[in-house]
Protein backbone atom coordinates (compact mmCIF):
# COMPACT_ATOMS: atom_id res chain seq x y z
CA UNK A 1 0.00 0.00 0.00
CA UNK A 2 1.64 3.36 -1.51
CA UNK A 3 1.05 6.81 0.26
CA UNK A 4 1.75 9.26 -2.17
CA UNK A 5 2.02 13.39 -1.55
CA UNK A 6 0.81 15.64 -3.65
CA UNK A 7 -1.23 13.64 -6.20
CA UNK A 8 -2.49 14.73 -9.41
CA UNK A 9 -6.63 14.05 -9.06
CA UNK A 10 -7.42 14.24 -13.10
CA UNK A 11 -7.02 11.14 -13.90
CA UNK A 12 -8.85 10.54 -10.67
CA UNK A 13 -12.55 12.25 -11.75
CA UNK A 14 -14.41 12.22 -14.80
CA UNK A 15 -14.91 15.87 -15.17
CA UNK A 16 -10.82 16.24 -15.56
CA UNK A 17 -10.30 18.70 -13.66
CA UNK A 18 -6.46 19.36 -12.53
CA UNK A 19 -6.50 19.16 -8.72
CA UNK A 20 -4.39 17.87 -6.68
CA UNK A 21 -4.61 15.38 -3.28
CA UNK A 22 -2.40 15.86 -0.25
CA UNK A 23 -2.25 12.09 0.55
CA UNK A 24 -3.43 9.77 -1.76
CA UNK A 25 -3.63 5.96 -1.02
CA UNK A 26 -5.05 3.36 -2.96
CA UNK A 27 -6.38 0.49 -0.96
CA UNK A 28 -6.88 -3.24 -2.84
CA UNK A 29 -7.72 -5.00 0.43
CA UNK A 30 -10.30 -5.09 3.72
CA UNK A 31 -6.55 -5.00 5.60
CA UNK A 32 -5.67 -2.61 3.67
CA UNK A 33 -8.14 0.40 4.64
CA UNK A 34 -8.48 -1.11 7.85
CA UNK A 35 -4.40 0.12 7.92
CA UNK A 36 -5.18 3.71 6.08
CA UNK A 37 -7.27 4.59 8.82
CA UNK A 38 -5.45 3.67 11.47
CA UNK A 39 -2.81 6.14 9.70
CA UNK A 40 -2.32 9.70 11.44
CA UNK A 41 -2.69 11.12 8.57
CA UNK A 42 -6.29 9.75 7.80
CA UNK A 43 -7.26 10.08 11.62
CA UNK A 44 -6.44 13.82 11.89
CA UNK A 45 -7.06 15.41 8.24
CA UNK A 46 -10.25 15.97 5.89
CA UNK A 47 -10.77 12.61 4.38
CA UNK A 48 -12.68 11.88 0.97
CA UNK A 49 -13.40 7.92 -0.33
CA UNK A 50 -13.48 7.68 -4.24
CA UNK A 51 -13.94 5.35 -6.68
CA UNK A 52 -14.55 5.74 -9.94
CA UNK A 53 -14.66 9.87 -9.01
CA UNK A 54 -17.39 9.69 -12.10
CA UNK A 55 -20.02 11.73 -8.95
CA UNK A 56 -17.71 14.59 -8.00
CA UNK A 57 -16.84 18.27 -9.11
CA UNK A 58 -13.70 18.86 -7.50
CA UNK A 59 -13.77 22.87 -6.65
CA UNK A 60 -10.38 23.00 -4.90
CA UNK A 61 -7.06 21.25 -4.57
CA UNK A 62 -8.24 18.36 -1.62
CA UNK A 63 -6.20 19.10 1.65
CA UNK A 64 -6.33 15.41 3.43
CA UNK A 65 -6.61 12.33 2.14
CA UNK A 66 -8.52 10.30 -0.66
CA UNK A 67 -8.47 6.96 -0.46
CA UNK A 68 -9.29 4.90 -3.51
CA UNK A 69 -11.30 1.79 -3.09
CA UNK A 70 -9.75 -0.60 -5.29
CA UNK A 71 -11.62 -3.96 -3.54
CA UNK A 72 -11.95 -6.76 -6.01
CA UNK A 73 -13.92 -9.44 -6.66
CA UNK A 74 -17.63 -11.00 -7.62
CA UNK A 75 -19.33 -14.23 -5.94
CA UNK A 76 -22.46 -15.67 -5.85
CA UNK A 77 -23.40 -16.13 -2.14
CA UNK A 78 -26.54 -18.44 -2.08
CA UNK A 79 -29.71 -19.34 -4.30
CA UNK A 80 -32.75 -20.51 -4.74
CA UNK A 81 -35.67 -21.15 -7.70
CA UNK A 82 -36.10 -17.71 -8.22
CA UNK A 83 -33.29 -15.80 -6.98
CA UNK A 84 -29.57 -15.58 -6.76
CA UNK A 85 -27.70 -13.20 -3.85
CA UNK A 86 -24.68 -11.90 -5.56
CA UNK A 87 -21.80 -10.17 -3.51
CA UNK A 88 -19.62 -7.14 -5.37
CA UNK A 89 -16.84 -5.83 -4.37
CA UNK A 90 -16.76 -2.13 -3.94
CA UNK A 91 -14.28 -1.49 -6.36
CA UNK A 92 -14.98 -3.88 -9.09
CA UNK A 93 -15.93 -1.20 -12.21
CA UNK A 94 -20.13 -1.20 -12.18
CA UNK A 95 -20.20 -1.80 -15.93
CA UNK A 96 -18.23 -4.71 -15.62
CA UNK A 97 -20.79 -6.11 -12.93
CA UNK A 98 -23.15 -5.70 -15.36
CA UNK A 99 -21.70 -7.71 -18.05
CA UNK A 100 -20.85 -10.43 -15.25
CA UNK A 101 -24.55 -10.67 -14.26
CA UNK A 102 -25.57 -10.93 -17.87
CA UNK A 103 -23.15 -13.11 -18.62
CA UNK A 104 -24.35 -15.51 -15.75
CA UNK A 105 -28.11 -14.71 -16.70
CA UNK A 106 -28.58 -13.03 -13.13
CA UNK A 107 -31.28 -10.67 -14.25
CA UNK A 108 -32.29 -7.28 -13.07
CA UNK A 109 -29.13 -5.09 -13.87
CA UNK A 110 -29.04 -4.84 -17.61
CA UNK A 111 -30.97 -1.39 -17.92
CA UNK A 112 -28.55 0.09 -15.71
CA UNK A 113 -25.62 -0.67 -18.38
CA UNK A 114 -22.75 1.58 -18.98
CA UNK A 115 -23.38 3.61 -15.71
CA UNK A 116 -19.55 5.14 -14.79
CA UNK A 117 -18.17 4.51 -11.80
CA UNK A 118 -18.03 1.48 -8.87
CA UNK A 119 -20.02 -1.02 -6.59
CA UNK A 120 -19.29 0.74 -3.94
CA UNK A 121 -20.87 4.04 -5.11
CA UNK A 122 -24.00 2.70 -6.48
CA UNK A 123 -26.05 2.91 -3.29
CA UNK A 124 -25.00 6.25 -2.27
CA UNK A 125 -27.31 7.87 -4.92
CA UNK A 126 -29.13 5.03 -5.91
CA UNK A 127 -28.07 4.96 -9.00
CA UNK A 128 -30.75 4.93 -11.95
CA UNK A 129 -32.00 4.70 -15.81
CA UNK A 130 -34.16 3.58 -17.84
CA UNK A 131 -36.54 2.44 -15.77
CA UNK A 132 -34.45 0.94 -12.37
CA UNK A 133 -33.05 1.46 -9.49
CA UNK A 134 -30.77 0.21 -7.51
CA UNK A 135 -33.10 -0.33 -4.54
CA UNK A 136 -34.87 -2.51 -7.18
CA UNK A 137 -32.14 -4.98 -6.61
CA UNK A 138 -30.13 -4.25 -3.86
CA UNK A 139 -29.97 -6.97 -1.18
CA UNK A 140 -27.24 -5.42 1.72
CA UNK A 141 -24.01 -3.69 1.87
CA UNK A 142 -21.19 -4.33 4.25
CA UNK A 143 -19.36 -0.99 5.64
CA UNK A 144 -16.11 0.06 7.39
CA UNK A 145 -16.71 3.20 9.78
CA UNK A 146 -14.47 5.88 8.96
CA UNK A 147 -12.86 6.26 12.75
CA UNK A 148 -13.63 2.95 14.43
CA UNK A 149 -13.11 0.09 11.99
CA UNK A 150 -16.58 -1.39 12.74
CA UNK A 151 -17.87 -2.99 10.16
CA UNK A 152 -21.22 -3.16 9.75
CA UNK A 153 -24.31 -4.28 7.36
CA UNK A 154 -27.39 -2.22 5.96
CA UNK A 155 -30.21 -3.65 4.63
CA UNK A 156 -32.25 -2.25 2.18
CA UNK A 157 -34.46 -0.49 5.34
CA UNK A 158 -31.20 0.97 6.87
CA UNK A 159 -29.80 2.47 3.45
CA UNK A 160 -33.23 4.58 3.05
CA UNK A 161 -33.17 4.75 -0.85
CA UNK A 162 -34.80 7.83 -2.58
CA UNK A 163 -34.36 9.55 -5.64
CA UNK A 164 -30.53 9.65 -6.24
CA UNK A 165 -30.24 9.64 -2.68
CA UNK A 166 -30.06 7.54 0.31
CA UNK A 167 -28.87 7.78 4.21
CA UNK A 168 -25.08 7.45 2.47
CA UNK A 169 -25.83 11.57 1.37
CA UNK A 170 -27.43 12.22 4.71
CA UNK A 171 -27.49 10.83 8.45
CA UNK A 172 -24.24 8.56 7.41
CA UNK A 173 -22.38 10.96 4.78
CA UNK A 174 -18.57 10.40 5.44
CA UNK A 175 -19.23 8.29 7.89
CA UNK A 176 -18.80 4.51 6.27
CA UNK A 177 -16.40 2.94 4.16
CA UNK A 178 -18.53 0.80 1.46
CA UNK A 179 -16.78 -2.62 1.36
CA UNK A 180 -19.32 -4.57 -1.21
CA UNK A 181 -22.76 -5.07 -2.03
CA UNK A 182 -25.06 -7.96 -1.97
CA UNK A 183 -28.01 -7.95 -5.16
CA UNK A 184 -30.69 -10.49 -5.18
CA UNK A 185 -31.15 -10.90 -8.68
CA UNK A 186 -33.64 -12.63 -10.47
CA UNK A 187 -32.92 -15.73 -12.40
CA UNK A 188 -36.38 -15.23 -14.88
CA UNK A 189 -35.74 -11.75 -15.69
CA UNK A 190 -39.25 -8.89 -15.45
CA UNK A 191 -38.71 -7.09 -18.44
CA UNK A 192 -38.58 -3.50 -18.40
CA UNK A 193 -38.56 -2.45 -21.81
CA UNK A 194 -41.46 0.77 -22.04
CA UNK A 195 -38.07 3.13 -20.82
CA UNK A 196 -36.91 5.81 -23.12
CA UNK A 197 -35.98 3.95 -26.86
CA UNK A 198 -34.99 0.25 -25.64
CA UNK A 199 -38.48 -1.07 -27.15
CA UNK A 200 -37.36 0.71 -30.65
CA UNK A 201 -33.24 0.19 -30.57
CA UNK A 202 -33.94 -3.39 -29.52
CA UNK A 203 -36.34 -4.05 -32.94
CA UNK A 204 -33.81 -2.27 -34.96
CA UNK A 205 -31.18 -4.73 -33.80
CA UNK A 206 -32.99 -7.45 -34.95
CA UNK A 207 -34.37 -8.75 -31.73
CA UNK A 208 -38.66 -10.07 -31.98
CA UNK A 209 -37.99 -10.15 -28.00
CA UNK A 210 -35.96 -9.16 -25.18
CA UNK A 211 -32.94 -10.69 -24.03
CA UNK A 212 -30.66 -9.50 -21.12
CA UNK A 213 -27.67 -9.30 -24.08
CA UNK A 214 -30.30 -7.09 -25.92
CA UNK A 215 -31.26 -5.17 -23.28
CA UNK A 216 -27.83 -4.33 -21.96
CA UNK A 217 -26.75 -3.80 -25.72
CA UNK A 218 -29.77 -1.21 -26.32
CA UNK A 219 -29.16 0.87 -23.11
CA UNK A 220 -25.36 0.87 -24.68
CA UNK A 221 -25.79 2.22 -28.02
CA UNK A 222 -28.57 5.27 -26.75
CA UNK A 223 -26.53 5.66 -24.08
CA UNK A 224 -23.45 6.52 -26.47
CA UNK A 225 -25.59 8.09 -29.04
CA UNK A 226 -27.03 10.74 -26.02
CA UNK A 227 -24.37 11.15 -23.42
CA UNK A 228 -20.74 12.40 -23.80
CA UNK A 229 -17.93 10.04 -23.45
CA UNK A 230 -15.66 11.66 -20.25
CA UNK A 231 -12.79 10.35 -22.04
CA UNK A 232 -13.16 12.91 -24.48
CA UNK A 233 -15.08 15.44 -23.14
CA UNK A 234 -15.10 15.55 -19.28
CA UNK A 235 -18.39 15.23 -17.79
CA UNK A 236 -20.22 13.65 -14.91
CA UNK A 237 -23.35 12.83 -16.36
CA UNK A 238 -26.77 14.55 -15.21
CA UNK A 239 -25.49 17.64 -13.25
CA UNK A 240 -28.84 18.81 -11.71
CA UNK A 241 -31.56 16.07 -10.65
CA UNK A 242 -35.15 16.56 -11.77
CA UNK A 243 -36.66 18.83 -9.06
CA UNK A 244 -39.93 17.41 -7.71
CA UNK A 245 -42.49 20.10 -7.00
CA UNK A 246 -45.74 20.47 -5.65
CA UNK A 247 -48.64 19.88 -8.41
CA UNK A 248 -49.68 23.77 -7.53
CA UNK A 249 -46.69 25.13 -8.79
CA UNK A 250 -46.49 22.68 -11.90
CA UNK A 251 -50.09 24.12 -12.69
CA UNK A 252 -48.80 27.46 -12.34
CA UNK A 253 -45.87 27.23 -14.29
CA UNK A 254 -47.92 24.50 -16.75
CA UNK A 255 -50.38 27.78 -17.92
CA UNK A 256 -47.19 29.75 -18.93
CA UNK A 257 -45.50 26.71 -20.56
CA UNK A 258 -48.16 24.30 -21.71
CA UNK A 259 -46.03 21.80 -23.10
CA UNK A 260 -43.94 20.71 -19.72
CA UNK A 261 -43.43 17.55 -19.18
CA UNK A 262 -44.16 15.68 -15.91
CA UNK A 263 -44.12 12.12 -13.95
CA UNK A 264 -46.08 11.61 -11.06
CA UNK A 265 -43.83 11.63 -7.89
CA UNK A 266 -46.27 10.70 -4.89
CA UNK A 267 -49.73 12.75 -3.54
CA UNK A 268 -49.46 16.09 -4.72
CA UNK A 269 -45.92 16.13 -6.18
CA UNK A 270 -44.55 16.39 -9.55
CA UNK A 271 -41.50 15.26 -11.43
CA UNK A 272 -39.99 17.40 -13.72
CA UNK A 273 -37.10 16.97 -16.28
CA UNK A 274 -34.48 19.30 -15.33
CA UNK A 275 -33.40 19.09 -18.99
CA UNK A 276 -36.62 20.72 -19.91
CA UNK A 277 -36.35 23.09 -17.81
CA UNK A 278 -32.27 24.20 -19.10
CA UNK A 279 -33.16 23.61 -22.22
CA UNK A 280 -36.28 25.94 -22.77
CA UNK A 281 -34.50 28.62 -21.15
CA UNK A 282 -31.94 28.49 -23.82
CA UNK A 283 -28.82 26.81 -21.57
CA UNK A 284 -28.42 23.71 -24.45
CA UNK A 285 -25.11 23.80 -26.21
CA UNK A 286 -24.15 26.84 -24.51
CA UNK A 287 -20.07 27.77 -24.74
CA UNK A 288 -18.35 29.63 -21.90
CA UNK A 289 -14.77 30.29 -22.45
CA UNK A 290 -13.43 26.77 -20.82
CA UNK A 291 -16.87 25.07 -19.95
CA UNK A 292 -20.61 24.25 -21.12
CA UNK A 293 -23.89 23.06 -21.32
CA UNK A 294 -23.92 19.85 -23.76
CA UNK A 295 -25.37 20.32 -27.06
CA UNK A 296 -27.00 17.30 -27.04
CA UNK A 297 -27.85 16.62 -23.28
CA UNK A 298 -28.85 20.13 -21.35
CA UNK A 299 -28.78 18.06 -18.10
CA UNK A 300 -24.99 17.97 -18.60
CA UNK A 301 -22.16 20.50 -18.17
CA UNK A 302 -19.05 19.70 -19.81
CA UNK A 303 -15.12 20.74 -19.52
CA UNK A 304 -13.90 21.72 -22.74
CA UNK A 305 -10.15 20.48 -21.36
CA UNK A 306 -8.93 23.49 -19.00
CA UNK A 307 -11.83 24.30 -16.74
CA UNK A 308 -11.37 24.70 -12.70
CA UNK A 309 -13.98 22.93 -10.95
CA UNK A 310 -15.18 26.66 -9.52
CA UNK A 311 -15.59 27.41 -13.19
CA UNK A 312 -17.58 24.67 -14.11
CA UNK A 313 -19.49 25.27 -10.56
CA UNK A 314 -20.48 28.74 -11.26
CA UNK A 315 -21.97 27.79 -14.81
CA UNK A 316 -24.18 25.86 -12.84
CA UNK A 317 -25.09 28.66 -10.20
CA UNK A 318 -25.98 30.56 -13.50
CA UNK A 319 -28.30 28.35 -14.17
CA UNK A 320 -30.41 27.54 -10.98
CA UNK A 321 -30.11 31.30 -10.57
CA UNK A 322 -32.06 31.73 -14.23
CA UNK A 323 -33.75 28.68 -13.78
CA UNK A 324 -35.78 29.93 -10.34
CA UNK A 325 -36.10 33.44 -11.75
CA UNK A 326 -38.38 31.64 -15.31
CA UNK A 327 -40.11 28.94 -13.48
CA UNK A 328 -40.12 29.30 -9.45
CA UNK A 329 -38.10 25.77 -9.65
CA UNK A 330 -34.75 24.90 -7.57
CA UNK A 331 -32.07 22.71 -9.32
CA UNK A 332 -30.49 20.19 -6.92
CA UNK A 333 -27.23 19.44 -8.06
CA UNK A 334 -27.10 15.77 -7.88
CA UNK A 335 -23.25 16.04 -8.71
CA UNK A 336 -20.93 16.02 -5.28
CA UNK A 337 -19.42 18.92 -5.19
CA UNK A 338 -16.06 19.65 -3.22
C1 LIG B 1 -21.26 9.97 -18.54
C2 LIG B 1 -21.92 9.71 -17.21
C3 LIG B 1 -23.17 9.18 -17.16
C4 LIG B 1 -23.80 8.93 -15.94
N1 LIG B 1 -25.04 8.37 -15.95
C5 LIG B 1 -25.66 8.11 -14.78
C6 LIG B 1 -26.97 7.51 -14.76
O1 LIG B 1 -27.53 7.18 -15.81
N2 LIG B 1 -27.57 7.30 -13.56
C7 LIG B 1 -26.95 7.61 -12.38
O2 LIG B 1 -27.55 7.39 -11.34
N3 LIG B 1 -25.70 8.17 -12.37
C8 LIG B 1 -25.06 8.42 -13.52
N4 LIG B 1 -23.81 8.99 -13.51
C9 LIG B 1 -23.18 9.32 -12.22
C10 LIG B 1 -22.19 8.25 -11.70
O3 LIG B 1 -21.90 7.33 -12.71
C11 LIG B 1 -22.76 7.50 -10.49
O4 LIG B 1 -23.11 8.39 -9.48
C12 LIG B 1 -21.78 6.48 -9.93
O5 LIG B 1 -22.41 5.67 -8.96
C13 LIG B 1 -20.54 7.13 -9.29
O6 LIG B 1 -19.62 6.11 -9.01
P1 LIG B 1 -18.12 6.44 -8.69
O7 LIG B 1 -17.45 5.19 -8.26
O8 LIG B 1 -17.49 7.14 -9.85
O9 LIG B 1 -18.28 7.44 -7.48
P2 LIG B 1 -17.34 8.64 -7.08
O10 LIG B 1 -17.57 9.79 -8.02
O11 LIG B 1 -15.95 8.17 -6.91
O12 LIG B 1 -17.95 9.01 -5.66
C14 LIG B 1 -19.26 9.52 -5.57
C15 LIG B 1 -19.61 9.67 -4.09
O13 LIG B 1 -19.62 8.40 -3.46
C16 LIG B 1 -18.63 8.31 -2.42
N5 LIG B 1 -18.04 6.97 -2.52
C17 LIG B 1 -17.53 6.38 -3.63
N6 LIG B 1 -17.18 5.10 -3.34
C18 LIG B 1 -17.44 4.89 -2.03
C19 LIG B 1 -17.28 3.79 -1.14
N7 LIG B 1 -16.77 2.61 -1.53
N8 LIG B 1 -17.67 3.95 0.16
C20 LIG B 1 -18.19 5.12 0.59
N9 LIG B 1 -18.35 6.20 -0.19
C21 LIG B 1 -17.98 6.09 -1.50
C22 LIG B 1 -17.66 9.44 -2.71
O14 LIG B 1 -17.04 9.86 -1.53
C23 LIG B 1 -18.58 10.49 -3.32
O15 LIG B 1 -19.26 11.18 -2.31
C24 LIG B 1 -23.14 9.23 -14.72
C25 LIG B 1 -21.84 9.77 -14.78
C26 LIG B 1 -21.23 10.01 -16.00
C27 LIG B 1 -19.84 10.55 -16.03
Amino acid sequence: MNWIANADLKPYNTFGVAVSAQWMVECNSVADIRESIQDERWKTLPRLILGGGSNVLFTQDFDGVVLLNRLKGIELEREDDEFVWVKSSAGVVWHSFVLHCIQNQWAGVENLSLIPGSVGACPIQNIGAYGVEIKDVFFSLDAMHVESGEIRSFDHQACAFGYRDSVFKNEEKGKWIILSVTFQLRKQPLWNTQYGDIQKELERLGYSSPTLVGISQSVINIRQSKLPDPKVLGNAGSFFKNPVIEESLYARVKEEYPNIPSYPAGTGKVKVPAGWLIEQAGWKGFKAETCGVNEKQALVLVNFGKATGSEVYALSTQIVEDIAKRFHITLEREVNIL
